[in-house]
């Protein structure tokens, strides 16, 4: 079932969607070569409790930590760890947050230093991918209206969509019904006011197949290309879709 959210629940949705976009732009700005993967996890922690939200992800189905970070060949659900951050790398940073019940989430793709130009290039597609779908996310419109410009932005542009994980309706859970494809697979169900979905085009380099990681939680790339993912929580309202983080 998809849970239409009230005029209320979404005000809550926009501050907590505030909140959780200035703890991005704090994690944005420690992102750099020589910091550890478990550094970012204590900052979302830390900055999430001085502006009083709960990072979503923490025991989240048993996920260890309070944000994704996702290096290079790693697609989506990367566990901070030791890991030192390199120049050259690219790193996707997914967060989530709750405030008053309800859940915002988001994800970013950045490199650090000078990166290849292929890498470059995977990034900018990636969040303009993310852009003409949320485009497309507009009232009596479908969740296939959505896939569909995602796909061929990707696709056109000599990169793939990942199919194995999609976005998702969010609110009152992290993970709402309906699933929200980056690729088509038939009409969906059409979108209308006060819906708030969770729009995440996790774009790979090279070929679409990923593979689980022995912790049972990362993804990775089945080829080992580069991966990029970018994630904008938004609201349908009866024009374009506000973006909440
Ligand atoms: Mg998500």
């Amino acid at each position: 079932m998809i849970i239409i959210k009230s005029d209320e629940e979404v005000v809550i949705m926009r501050k907590c969607g505030k909140i959780l976009a200035a703890i991005l732009d704090k994690l944005r700005t420690e992102m750099r070569p020589g910091i550890s993967t478990s550094r970012l996890d204590v900052i979302m922690a830390d900055e999430s409790a001085k502006r009083g939200v709960v990072p979503s992800f923490k025991d989240y189905h048993g996920f260890p930590a309070s944000l994704c970070v996702s290096v290079n060949d790693e697609v989506v659900h990367g566990i901070p760890d030791q890991r030192i951050l390199e120049e050259g790398d690219i790193v996707s940073l997914d967060v989530g947050a709750r405030l008053n019940g309800l859940h915002t989430d988001a994800a970013i793709t950045m490199g650090l230093g000078r990166i290849s130009n292929k890498a470059e290039e995977l990034i900018s597609v990636t969040e303009g991918s993310l852009k003409s779908g949320i485009a497309r996310a507009i009232s009596g419109a479908s969740v296939d209206d959505i896939a569909s410009a995602i796909q061929h932005f990707v696709e056109s542009r000599g990169f793939s969509v990942v199919r194995e994980y999609t976005g998702h309706g969010v609110g009152r859970d992290l993970h709402e019904e309906p699933q929200i494809p980056n690729f088509v697979v038939g009409k969906g169900p059409l979108l209308r006011r006060g819906m708030t979905l969770a729009i995440e085009p996790m774009v790979n380099a090279g070929d679409w197949h990923t593979k689980l990681a022995p912790n049972h939680w990362t993804v990775l790339t089945a080829d080992g290309s580069l991966s990029a993912h970018f994630e904008h929580t938004v609201a349908i309202t009866d024009n374009e879709a506000e973006i909440l983080v």
